[in-house]
């Protein structure tokens, strides 16, 4: 793996890995790639919610930055889902990481990988502020990126139904409109990183 590829962060959203899910029965099994052609690297991803345990197992091989090992990665994100207040579900991510020996366990909409497993923006330490932006500032459109996905995990957490008599509602236009903002600026992101 190049250096470019080791300091990528990749990030999957429940939302767009669910997109399809109920047509397919509750289970997935599907490959996520990132950069042209996969030239930032790819992963599977098993998703079932179709039984009690339901889970996005996350499958990858990396190479080692210094040593050049490969080190292969098949681990399970419990997917927790909870109910909408007019019926239906929504579903999350609950974050598996350990941090400083403590269990993390957040519902969240969204996960990066900034290091060799997928969190959430609190455990890589994503979470927007001027200091950290001074600090890395190389990830600025990626902060960007970050508040948006937060903006859109309370905004989807709010979220009382997506369509009313057939339309889209306000909140599911606004949740379009911030994710939007955010592919752009990850796409930035994208084009920054290309450049070290
Ligand atoms: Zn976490």
């Amino acid at each position: 793996m190049s250096k470019s590829e080791a300091d990528w962060c990749k990030k999957i959203e429940i939302w767009w890995l669910l997109r399809d899910i109920k047509e397919k029965g509750g289970y997935k099994y599907t490959t996520v790639s990132w950069g042209e052609n996969g030239s930032r690297g790819s992963i599977s991803i098993q998703v079932s919610i179709c039984n009690e345990e339901k889970y996005a197992r996350f499958i990858y091989t990396q190479t080692d930055n210094s040593t050049g090992e490969k080190k292969d990665f098949d681990y399970k994100v419990p997917i927790v889902e909870t109910p909408c207040h007019l019926g239906g579900n929504r579903y999350w991510f609950k974050c598996s990481l350990y941090k400083s020996g403590q269990y993390c366990g957040r519902r969240v909409g969204v996960l990066y990988k900034d290091g060799d497993w997928f969190g959430c923006r609190h455990c890589y330490d994503l979470t927007y502020s001027s200091r950290k932006v001074n600090k890395k500032y190389r990830y600025f459109p990626m902060f960007r990126v970050i508040e948006l996905d937060s903006q859109i995990d309370k905004a989807y957490a709010k979220a009382k139904r997506y369509t009313y008599r057939g339309k889209p509602t306000k909140k599911r236009r606004r949740i379009e409109k911030l994710n939007a903002e955010a592919m752009h600026y990850y796409q930035k992101f994208a084009q920054t990183k290309d450049k070290y």
